[in-house]
């Protein structure tokens, strides 16, 4: 796997292999393509080793809760057969040479060594000439040379899940007794370092952190953290008879917004201020995934981020006991696809429902957003956050629509800029000489 950013090479000026990746249409400027856009992919299933299980109690989570819905398991963790039938049937359904596996959590570092071992030789038993990757999401909290180790050697991406600062981390990620968890997951992220295992950072902006976006930002920079993805947490409460306290999409209303959700006027300001930085003197340098997947689609070419492409369906979840839901946002009853155990994976993604699922996306959005000048760029965002109404009443529309509009209205001249650039083949990292220049007129 190519370990160089695409990005790094806009900076030398190398935009050749960036240009092969948009003139065959499949990805954008990712540095590793399989791991970071795998929305891309024609098909995608996480995996969740042990369900919801985690060592952490993090505020915000919206995944603790889903072992609410298997209350007769004792044991949330994934058998052998389970194991050796998904590893099989992933590999056989992929119609490309390369093979993405992402094992997520809960925290998945509770499964010992020894699952993910077996994950490797299965995978090998399996791949009958397919490249096989894989990466793995976790709190970072339980991380030993072991791990460190086994993820260099397999080469493995490892993300970590990190709100930046201690302050802003520490506010929300704590254990189940109230325990701050920031000093161990930077142990966690130097041992990565000191074995130079791959990882990137999946940092949540919250009530509490989305004010600070330059702490923020300066934080990953401090630590040599190049790719971050900055996710925007919105969660709405719910009760339902068996103790869940989070609502589906279908239900709940925008009054009972959870109070750690942050607002869209604070998430617009958020991604507008680390943008002014990040196009001013990172470009080439930092990979935010937002930013580059809203370039992409200022080049018309599917982004890496699902939130911001056309129609979603391609990427879903299977839990512990082979449930697969439409995506990993949608664990509720209501978007269950079925089980492992009774139909194929194929039949599944492919089942009418997925296909009603990924289109939806397109075909629900109100007549605001198909007006909007940045549908292009948006797409009315990921339906998850699609309960609010527009002002002519109509609902469907985005909770973060004020933010995503106001940022797509900044960026405008340098996503243009940097489309100009591409298509000349030149580098987009030139954006931040142009600005230098006072942002001169340009044919
Ligand atoms: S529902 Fe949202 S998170 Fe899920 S695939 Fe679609 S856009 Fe992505
Ligand atoms: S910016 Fe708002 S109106 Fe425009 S597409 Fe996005 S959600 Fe819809």
């Amino acid at each position: 796997m190519s370990t160089l950013p695409f990005c790094c090479n806009f900076a030398r000026g190398d935009t050749k292999a960036l240009l092969s990746f948009i003139n065959s249409n499949c990805y954008f400027t990712s540095p590793m393509p399989s791991i970071l856009t795998p929305f891309a992919r024609p098909v995608y299933i996480m995996t969740k080793p042990v369900g919801a299980l985690c060592n952490l109690a993090c505020t915000y989570c919206y995944y603790t809760e889903k072992s609410k819905l298997y209350p007769d398991i004792s044991r949330h963790v994934m058998s052998d057969e389970l194991l050796e039938k998904f590893v099989r049937e992933y590999i056989e359904m992929q119609t490309q040479p390369e093979v993405l596996f992402t094992w997520h959590g809960g925290e998945t570092l509770m499964r010992p060594l020894s699952f993910y071992r077996r994950v490797v030789e299965l995978q090998r038993k399996y791949a009958a000439g397919h490249r096989i990757d894989n990466a793995i999401q976790t709190n970072g909290t339980l991380l030993t040379e072991e791990w460190c180790k086994f993820f260099k050697e397999e080469g493995w991406l490892v993300g970590i899940s990190l709100d930046g600062p201690q302050e802003f981390h520490d506010e929300y990620r704590r254990s189940k007794s109230g325990k701050p968890s920031f000093r161990q997951v930077m142990t966690g992220v130097n041992l990565l370092n000191r074995f130079e295992v791959e990882w990137n950072a999946l940092a949540v902006v919250n009530d509490y952190n989305a004010d600070y976006p330059l702490e923020f930002y300066h934080f990953f920079k401090d630590i040599g953290c190049h790719y971050i993805q900055f996710t925007p947490v919105v969660e709405r409460y719910y009760s339902h008879p068996d103790g869940r306290q989070l609502a589906s999409p279908m239900e709940g209303t925008e009054e009972r917004l959870a109070e750690f959700s942050v607002t869209p006027e604070q998430w617009g300001d958020f991604l507008c201020t680390l943008f002014d930085e990040w196009v001013r003197q990172d470009v080439g340098e930092y990979y935010i995934q937002l930013f580059d997947s809203t370039l992409a689609n200022w080049m018309n070419v599917a982004p890496g981020v699902c939130t911001l492409a056309e129609t979603c369906g391609h990427a879903a979840v299977m839990e512990f006991n082979g449930d697969v839901y439409s995506c990993d946002h949608f664990v509720f009853p209501e978007y269950k696809l079925g089980n492992i155990h009774h139909q194929t994976l194929l039949e599944m993604m492919y089942s009418d429902r997925q296909k009603q699922f990924g289109a939806g996306k397109l075909k629900q959005l109100p007549t605001q957003c198909r007006n909007c000048a940045y549908l292009f760029a948006c797409h009315g965002e990921c339906p998850r956050n699609r309960f609010m109404t527009t002002a002519d009443g109509e609902p469907g529309l985005n909770y973060l629509c004020t933010g995503y509009r106001k940022f797509f209205e900044h960026v405008a001249p340098y996503m243009d800029f940097m489309k100009h650039q591409l298509k000349h083949e030149q580098a987009p990292a030139r954006v931040m000489d142009w600005i230098r220049r006072g942002m001169p007129a340009y044919e």
